[in-house]
């Protein structure tokens, strides 16, 4: 299976769409915990398809799609139940609630419905607070209400709430500590410095790491990663940005993410194949159990997805 999809991947022209180079592959099979596959075509020209198979190419075989309206909800619902290696979340976002007022009712009908299209859907995200992109008072107080919404849907459906926390990290944890608790909270993107993921670990949340830890400026990043127990360490892409070093200032897609785990590995001083399988079982917890197939690892060897 390996050799087949690294033909594929290998006749995709990334030089030729401006795309960075394949990565030296995972040694083990792992987990790109969010992405945005329908965006990355649209940024890149790499379809969905060639994305995963670029993906596979480096050893991840398991992406968990992220949605931000009702439109990509939609399409990244229909897309995981086509593709085993990838589950959905379904929300909007808070941005495009507050820019968007007058869809919120009929739109959180559409994104209610698809919460319940099976066990593809996995998560309620992203959600949360953007304070840096919405400054107004009345935007952000829409967002607030939208959160509360969207916490209360991922409770009912008993679905992964995934954070989104922009220059909002008080605001998003305080409404969580009065909301009903939801069965798993992941902090996508997360941002914040220790003292605000040693308080995530208080409450069991899942911390998901993306490209960005790797700028020198992110110091703040790589202190909050040591301090994130083992088990609630992910990794993620939020693919078509946050582009890892070394591929800074380009296009992110999955098949970068190989960049970032081998840095987070490095960070917490992890083997490389051990961070493969601590960040695949990770994303299992957190996304309510194994999804796709138990798989060939990158290297060959039989890989237990039984866990
Ligand atoms: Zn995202």
């Amino acid at each position: 299976m390996f050799s087949e999809t690294s033909k594929l991947a290998g006749m995709i022209d990334l030089e030729g769409l401006g795309l960075p180079s394949l990565p030296t592959p995972l040694p083990l099979a792992s987990v790109d915990a969010h992405t945005h596959l329908d965006a990355v075509a649209q940024r890149t020209g790499l379809t969905a398809e060639q994305s995963l198979d670029l993906a596979r190419s480096v050893g991840i075989h398991w992406l968990v799609q992220a949605g931000d309206s009702l439109a990509d909800s939609t399409w990244g619902e229909s897309f995981a139940k086509s593709h085993p290696s990838v589950v959905a979340g379904v929300a909007l976002h808070p941005n495009e609630v507050a820019r968007h007022p007058e869809r919120f009712s009929a739109d959180f009908a559409g994104i209610t419905a698809l919460a319940q299209a099976g066990d593809h859907v996995r998560a309620i995200g992203e959600t949360g607070l953007d304070y840096f992109r919405t400054s107004d008072q009345t935007g952000q107080a829409l967002q607030r209400q939208a959160f509360v919404k969207h916490i209360t849907l991922a409770a009912e459906a008993g679905l992964t709430l995934m954070i989104h926390d922009r220059d909002a990290h008080d605001d998003v944890l305080a409404i969580l500590d009065d909301s009903p608790g939801p069965p798993r909270v992941v902090m996508h993107a997360f941002s914040g410095d220790a003292d605000l993921a040693s308080a995530c670990a208080l409450r069991g949340y899942w911390l998901s790491f993306p490209g960005v830890i790797s700028y020198n400026a992110n110091q703040h990043l790589r202190r909050a990663l040591e301090v994130t127990p083992a088990d609630k360490v992910l990794a993620e892409t939020d693919a078509p940005f946050l582009t890892p070093v070394p591929a800074r200032g380009r296009p992110n897609g999955p098949y970068l993410i190989a960049h970032t785990i081998d840095f987070i590995a490095a960070q917490r001083g992890w083997a490389l194949d051990q961070a493969c399988l601590t960040l695949r079982d990770n994303a299992f917890a957190a996304f309510g159990g194994p999804w796709g197939e138990a798989t060939d690892t990158a290297m060959g060897q039989q890989c237990d997805a039984d866990v």
